[in-house]
Parts: structure tokens; sequence; C-alpha cells
């Protein structure tokens, strides 16, 4: 038995159970496959639950806010993903005649979709000959070919998207998909592969050199760049002042504290916040320091708490009151989220 008939024999008796299996339609496999990109399943399933929930629909998610899409994104970070997905949506409405494209190029040309969601929703729901490669199809290929090219260079995403595409079954090429996906995630796992129940293990070059934790090859990892962030929690009453973060990083869209960047002494702060947003500050109190890692950078956040004397208003920013029970109605990134969240201890 050759390693298409014999995963997909597997597959038909082992396939993992999720909400969106089964499903063709392909809003639901997009919000999965977006969902899913960079969060683990046990993570993101509550997450997908709400968004389809809330949002059924290419109408409903096109007719939505921002503010809103990113509130029930809050928490999954990379939220590019959330507010690609909306402005695809409103496109698909608006210039697609509302129906989600058919073909491979015309999926792959949306916004917000790359080649591994449009192979997912081309093989899947259209039935198209598309090898979807992610991390857990990485990793199953480098083992059972032996393949030592690591899979995040671009010479090893086209040598991995090749084999994976010579592999694929014509008859069922979504099926094919998702047994790769669910081997990779239940049998050949990244640090303890289960080979004695693998049903490809005679073919798997990893196994019979005993390899296995060898592969897959990573490419060297870059330096992360350090940043300071120094956030000001301004209380007036029974609130507390926040605003919206432009610009083009990542937490684009999002709310915040009022910010000021750099590590910076006390006086520094004091003066920057009279610049930055007209307040004068009475006192200034270090109050939480905590590190927060993303995939390029670490974030040494520090919170201050500000006794103010002016209002804190200043022409250039958009600052905002917000009173203390309305405050979970705005998206805010996950740093931001748990010390909102612990807000009555401060
Ligand atoms: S035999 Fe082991 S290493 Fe090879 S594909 Fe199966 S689980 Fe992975």
């Amino acid at each position: 038995m050759n390693f298409t008939t014999a995963l997909l024999v597997w597959y038909d008796q082992n396939a993992r159970e999720l909400p969106w299996r089964g499903s063709r339609n392909p809003y639901v496999i997009w919000v999965s496959e977006i969902i899913f990109q960079q969060t683990r399943i046990d993570q993101g399933t509550s997450y997908f639950l709400r968004f389809v929930e809330r949002f059924p629909d290419l109408k409903s998610l096109a007719a939505a806010e921002e503010d809103e899409v990113l509130r029930l994104w809050q928490g999954l970070g990379y939220y590019s993903r959330a507010r690609n997905m909306l402005f695809t949506a409103r496109h698909i409405c608006e210039n697609l005649g509302g129906t989600f494209p058919s073909e491979f190029k015309s999926i792959r040309s949306l916004k917000g979709i790359g080649d591994y969601t449009a192979s997912c929703i081309a093989s899947i729901c259209f039935g198209q000959v598309h090898a979807a490669v992610d991390g857990n199809v990485y990793r199953v290929l480098s083992r059972l070919f032996g393949e030592k090219a690591a899979i995040d260079s671009s010479r090893g995403q086209v040598l991995f998207k090749k084999l994976a595409q010579g592999l694929i079954s014509h008859d069922r090429p979504g099926d094919f998909n998702e047994a790769v996906m669910d081997l990779g995630a239940m049998v050949c796992k990244p640090r303890n592969p289960v080979c004695m129940v693998c049903p490809v293990s005679r073919l798997c070059k990893a196994y019979a050199m005993n390899m296995q934790v060898e592969l897959p090859v990573k490419a060297p990892s870059i330096k992360k760049s350090a940043s300071v962030m120094n956030y000001v929690l301004i209380r007036q009453e029974n609130g507390i002042v926040i605003q919206k973060r432009r610009g083009k990083g990542i937490w684009n869209g999002l709310y915040e504290l009022p910010i000021v960047a750099g590590d910076k002494g006390n006086d520094e702060l004091v003066a920057e916040c009279r610049t930055l947003y007209g307040i004068t500050v009475e006192s200034l109190k270090e109050i939480r320091r905590i590190k927060h890692v993303l995939t390029h950078a670490e974030l040494d956040i520090r919170f201050y708490a500000v006794e103010a004397s002016s209002s804190a208003t200043h022409s250039g920013k958009s600052l905002l009151f917000v009173p203390t029970d309305r405050i979970k109605e705005y998206p805010f990134p996950k740093p931001l989220v748990d010390f909102i969240d612990s807000l009555d201890e401060c």
C-alpha cells in the first residue's frame, strides 16, 4: 500500500472530530484555517465557535464594525489576520457578488489568504488538487523523506510543497490534506512521534534511520529586537483614559492606555506625558512590569499609575474616557487585557 492509500485508510478510522469537519462551506473553512494558523486547536476552538456564531456568513462579517471583530479576536494575537478577514469579507460582498470564489487562483488573490489557506479551501470545499502545507505537514514529510532542507527556508518551502503535491490524492484532495495534518497532530508529533502506531512507518526514512528527533530542520532563529513600552494609567472618577492605536504595527486598531515609548526615567515620562497628551503629572508610580514575547520582539512593558492635575486631552491624540463597566467593549492587546482585568488590585 502506498503512502496516500495507507494515510486515507488510517484517516477514515481516526480523523479528529472538529467543529468544522465535514463542512464544505468556504466561509467556515476560511475562518477555521485563519484562526488555527498560529493557534493550537485546544486554544482556538472556543474562538472559532464564538466567531461563527456571531458572524455565521460573509454578509454578517462584512457588515461588522472593526472594533467588534477585534474584540472577538482578542487574545488570539496576530490581529492583522482579523483585519484582513474583515477587508476580504467586505470585498467579496461589495465586488464579487457576495459569493466566495471557487477557483484556487481567485481564492489565493484575496487579501490575507496565502497558499496554505487557499489550498485548504480549494481542496476541501471544491475538490481541487492543491496540497496544503502547514507545520504538521512539513514535519511529516521531512521525516517521511528524511529531508533535511530547512522548513522555514524558501528552498525548503518550495521543496515540501512539491513533495506534498506529488503525494496528494486526486480523488480525495481535501481528505488527504486533513489526513496529513491529523497524522502530524496525533501520531507524528513534534517531540514524541508514536511510530509504533503510525500507518506509514514502513515507508518512513526517519523511522528506518532513527532520525525522528533530528527532523524537521529549522533555520537558525533571528535575534528578537527589544523595546520598552511605558503605559500610563490615568483614573478619572469611575473610569480610565484609553486611546486607539494607529499606524502599521501588529496592534493597529486595538485600544491601549496612553503610551510613552523607550527606556525613560520618571522625569522624562512626566515631560513626555505633557508633550504628548497635555497631562500635568502630579505623581507617577510604577505599579507593574511584564515581559511580553512576540515572534520578532521582546517587549518590556511597564505600567505607571499617574495622578494628573489637568484633564488628559491633546489636539493631536484621540484620548477617550471610558467608564470601568464599559471597558470590556473595547479590543485590547493581550498584555493590556490582563492588566485591565486586574485593575481592582492597582
Ligand atoms: S514513522 Fe514516526 S517519524 Fe515516520 S511519519 Fe510515522 S510517526 Fe512520523
